[in-house]
């Protein structure tokens, strides 16, 4: 039989947040864009912010596991990003942290990063269909949950997490948002993929990019 024994350790931890910094980069001016439509234009800007000095933060750490990376980075995303994301991701990145304090097999990272929904929706109260980062993070952590409970490899668990997410950001743009600023544009954020869906969808991306490449 062949079986893949990879767990997300230390290393994929800060693979996984260097590659989320590079993407944010990358992806910049796009979620600019698709903040400007529905929100106030920051939301590349404010990701790049804090995941840049996320990345300066790890220079010099010496983890014990995953979750002192990711704990890390929850913190500083806290401490640099002043927009609605800064606090939610920030606060997802910490409980993640608090749920990997050793390298972790799909099962375990599945419920991290349920974890870091829950501390999502603690802080946020949005529910599933209110155009947020919630309807992205939501269906890839069901995915991975169930690839995980198949008995699936890191590599093939978290691309199924990433398509979800990539499918859940797609699936907000006929909805009508009723929680952060686009609330206040009423119906008139329909039509519009949400931004916090969409860097959602890329932080999954990122992880199935870089245990995909370890794996
Ligand atoms: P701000 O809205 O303060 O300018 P950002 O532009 O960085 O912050 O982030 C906007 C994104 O935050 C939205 O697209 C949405 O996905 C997400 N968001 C806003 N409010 C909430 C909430 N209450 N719960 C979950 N996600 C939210
Ligand atoms: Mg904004």
């Amino acid at each position: 039989m062949d079986f893949d024994t990879t767990l997300f350790d230390s290393a994929l931890a800060e693979a996984w947040i260097r590659a989320i910094a590079a993407a944010v980069e990358k992806e910049q001016a796009r979620l600019t864009e698709l903040d400007s439509a529905i929100g106030d234009g920051d939301h590349g800007s404010n990701l790049q912010r804090g995941f840049s000095a996320a990345v300066t933060a790890l220079d010099g750490l010496q983890p014990t596991g995953p979750g002192t990376v990711l704990t890390k980075t929850g913190t500083t995303l806290i401490s640099k990003v002043g927009g609605a994301s800064g606090p939610l991701y920030g606060k997802a990145f910490r409980a993640i942290g608090a749920a990997l304090p050793e390298p972790a097999d799909p099962a375990v990272l599945a419920e991290a990063l349920a974890a870091g929904l829950d501390a999502i929706r603690l802080l946020g109260k949005a529910e599933p269909g209110d155009k947020t980062i919630v309807d992205a993070w939501t269906p890839a952590v069901a995915a991975l949950r169930a690839a995980a409970a198949t008995g699936a490899a890191l590599p093939e668990a978290t691309a199924a997490a990433a398509d979800a997410a990539d499918q859940g950001a797609r699936d907000t743009i006929p909805l009508r948002a009723r929680k952060g600023r686009a609330s206040y544009l009423g119906e008139r954020s329909t039509g519009h993929q949400d931004p916090g869906a969409t860097s959602t969808a890329l932080l999954f991306q990122t992880l199935a990019d870089v245990t995909g490449q370890h794996g």
